[in-house]
């Protein structure tokens, strides 16, 4: 994979976004670890919505949960597909200033890695991504919240991803001891145990949107 489709990937992304102005990470190109990563950030916009982000193949998959994943098999939730973001965007914390594209705080409510599971209908195992473009994949996720098999699916809008509309829902019959989702308000940071609200009364910190130690900038 070369930089040129890298870059191509992120267009979309990176054109909505001014990065003198917020603190989102470009994308620059990283390398990704053993496991594919996923992330679920809360995202305290113009409306508040969760934003589930999946690895595949360099860039991270996303889809916007306006309530969330839920760890109860019976509920489905409504995932719309976002553009992709850059890898580094597992890590985003902070504050997209208002006015910018996405304007409001993030935090990262959960993170971890996953592990593909999806089949096709003879039990034979499906490359991810083709999954994806099935508009069916499943997978096991590892997270510090969430934990076991979950699947996307796409019911409405093929040929194109602003037409889409995806459900997460949590694989399995057992229903959880864990009910719904917190109230994002009350919610606390898987990376920094931070609520939106301390995020947002600090917004100069950003907290490893490099990845790593040297990306915390607190002063
Ligand atoms: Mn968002």
């Amino acid at each position: 994979m070369g930089d040129a489709q890298d870059k191509d990937r992120l267009r979309t992304y990176r054109a909505k976004r001014r990065f003198e102005r917020t603190r989102e990470p470009r994308g620059a190109r990283t390398k990704s670890g053993q496991e594919p990563g996923f992330v679920v950030q809360i995202h305290d916009a113009s409306t508040m919505h969760f934003d589930f982000r999946l690895e595949v193949d360099g860039v991270l998959k996303s889809w916007s949960v306006p309530k969330g994943p839920s760890p109860d098999p019976h509920d489905k939730r409504l995932a719309m597909p976002t553009e992709d973001h850059p890898l580094e965007y597992r890590s985003f914390e902070g504050v997209i200033p208002e006015g910018e594209y996405g304007g409001g705080t993030v935090i990262v409510w959960d993170q971890g890695t996953y592990r593909p599971m999806s089949h096709d209908r003879r039990g034979r195992p499906v490359p991810f991504e083709e999954s994806l473009e099935r508009g069916h994949a499943t997978f096991w996720l590892e997270g510090t919240k969430l934990r076991g098999a979950y699947a996307l699916t796409r019911f409405r809008g093929r040929g194109g991803p602003e037409r889409e509309a995806w459900l997460l829902v949590k694989a399995g019959r057992e229903r959880s001891a864990a009910r719904g989702t917190p109230d994002p308000q009350r919610a606390r940071s898987a990376r920094s145990g931070r609520t939106l609200r301390q995020v947002a009364a600090d917004p100069e910190e950003v907290w490893d949107s490099g990845g790593g130690p040297e990306g915390r900038a607190r002063s």
